[in-house]
Parts: C-alpha cells; sequence; structure tokens
C-alpha cells in the first residue's frame, strides 16, 4: 500500500469517527436539552452516570466511524458495497423498501446478540456497562463497552456489502437509528400516546418500551420492532411512567 494511499485512508476514517462523535454530540445533546426544558431536573444527581455514558459513546464513535470511513474510501476509490446513488439504478420501490429490510434485519442482528450479552458471563464482561445506566438519560445512546460497540456498530457496515441501498436510503436508515438511540434512553416518551398505544405502536419500540428493559433486565430486548420480543416471550409491556417517576 503506497503511503498516500493509506493517508487518504486514516483521513477517511479519522473524518468519520469525527462525524459520528458529533452526530452524537448534537443528537443527544438536542433530547437533552429538550429533557431539561419539558422535564426540568430529570437527570438531577446523575452527573456522574453522565459522564460515563458520553465517555463510553465517544469511545464506541471510533470504534463506528474507523470501519465506516474505510469502507466510505473504498465506495469512493474502488466501487466497493453495494451501495448505488442513482435512484433508478433498481426499481424506486426497493427505496423504501430497503429501509424497512435494513431495520428489519438489524433489528434481528440486535435482538440475538443482546440475548447473548445477557449470559451472566458475558454481561458481567461486556454488557454491564450499558446497564449501569440506571435511569439512563439521552447521552446513554451509544453507551458500550468496544466489544458491545463493534458487535452493534459493525452490521450495517457488513450490510452494504449484501443488501443493495440507495446512499440516501442508508442515510435514512442512519438517522433512524440515530434518533431512536437516543430517544429510547430518554427516560420519558417523547412520541404522542396515541401512536404509542396504537396497533403500530404495539409493533414498535419507543422509549416506553426501552426503559423497561433497563428495570427489569431479562425482557425487551428489541431495538426498533417488537415482533422477537412478542415472538419469543420476551416482551413485558411498557413502563409504568408514573410509578418510576413518583419512585
Ligand atoms: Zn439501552
Ligand atoms: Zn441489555
Amino acid at each position: 500500500m503506497t503511503s498516500p494511499t493509506l493517508a487518504a485512508l486514516l483521513l477517511s476514517a479519522l473524518a468519520m469517527t469525527a462525524i459520528v462523535a458529533v452526530r452524537y454530540v448534537a443528537a443527544s445533546g438536542l433530547f437533552a436539552w429538550l429533557t431539561q426544558r419539558r422535564l426540568p431536573g430529570h437527570y438531577a444527581g446523575l452527573d456522574a452516570q453522565i459522564r460515563r455514558e458520553i465517555g463510553w459513546s465517544l469511545a464506541s464513535a471510533a470504534i463506528y466511524g474507523v470501519p465506516a470511513g474505510i469502507i466510505a474510501w473504498g465506495w469512493q476509490q474502488h466501487g466497493w458495497t453495494r451501495i448505488y446513488a442513482d435512484p433508478h439504478a433498481w426499481p424506486l420501490w426497493w427505496m423504501p423498501a430497503s429501509v424497512l429490510v435494513y431495520l428489519f434485519a438489524h433489528d434481528t442482528w440486535f435482538y440475538w446478540t443482546h440475548r447473548w450479552m445477557h449470559r451472566p458471563r458475558v454481561f458481567r464482561a461486556v454488557h454491564a456497562i450499558h446497564h449501569a445506566s440506571r435511569p439512563p438519560t439521552a447521552w446513554a445512546a451509544m453507551n458500550f463497552h468496544p466489544i458491545e460497540a463493534a458487535v452493534v456498530g459493525l452490521f450495517i457496515p457488513a450490510l452494504v456489502f449484501v443488501v443493495p441501498i440507495q446512499a440516501g436510503m442508508l442515510a435514512v436508515v442512519l438517522m433512524i437509528m440515530t434518533v431512536m438511540g437516543v430517544t429510547n434512553h430518554m427516560g420519558w416518551e417523547i412520541f404522542p400516546a396515541w401512536l404509542v398505544h396504537s396497533r403500530a405502536g404495539n409493533w414498535l419500540i419507543t422509549a416506553s418500551h426501552h426503559h423497561q428493559h433497563h428495570e427489569r433486565y431479562r425482557c425487551n430486548y428489541g431495538l426498533y420492532f417488537r415482533v422477537w420480543d412478542r415472538l419469543c416471550g420476551t416482551d413485558a409491556g411498557l413502563a409504568a411512567w408514573q410509578r418510576r417517576r413518583s419512585a
């Protein structure tokens, strides 16, 4: 490998790490600010926890960013991956369908690796860091041990080599991943009750659902959808916010 190639690779890895870190700080910062406005004092007494959440999340940014940077470089230089730019390269219906395929595939990967991470030895060694967020805050979105960050964060970079996706649709997937990662940990429900308790809401994961996972551990393992939790009998329903907030 020539040194200009190596320099370009390093630069791409560094740039992508910076983008992931800035995306995290912007998204978590925005929703933490919103929490402060909507529910002043909601994160009172959690300063030390929030500092740990930010520290681990920034380390995760590098674990997400370096492979993503290498792939972005390979995409531009060598046409790696099945990411395509021209929306007409595939039938137009594939654009929204690919977003659903990506989300469902990521959710499936997340559900089963998450259950694995709740095996006692793996939990103690790896996943306990994520569960140290009690209650989680908007800063906990990427609060992962490096091994967990790699398990969670390398799935989409691998999937782009297998399943074709238009570049803009990939951005949509990443945006949904970022927003749901933050809002699911916010400690309150941002989505309206009519949606959360609707027929569609029964299959979607929002904070009301993931918060239960942080309180009760061995239930509600999913990421976006409740499909696997329901199929496998691990769905414990939604959090009782009133009881928790008065506790
Ligand atoms: Zn969580
Ligand atoms: Zn867990």
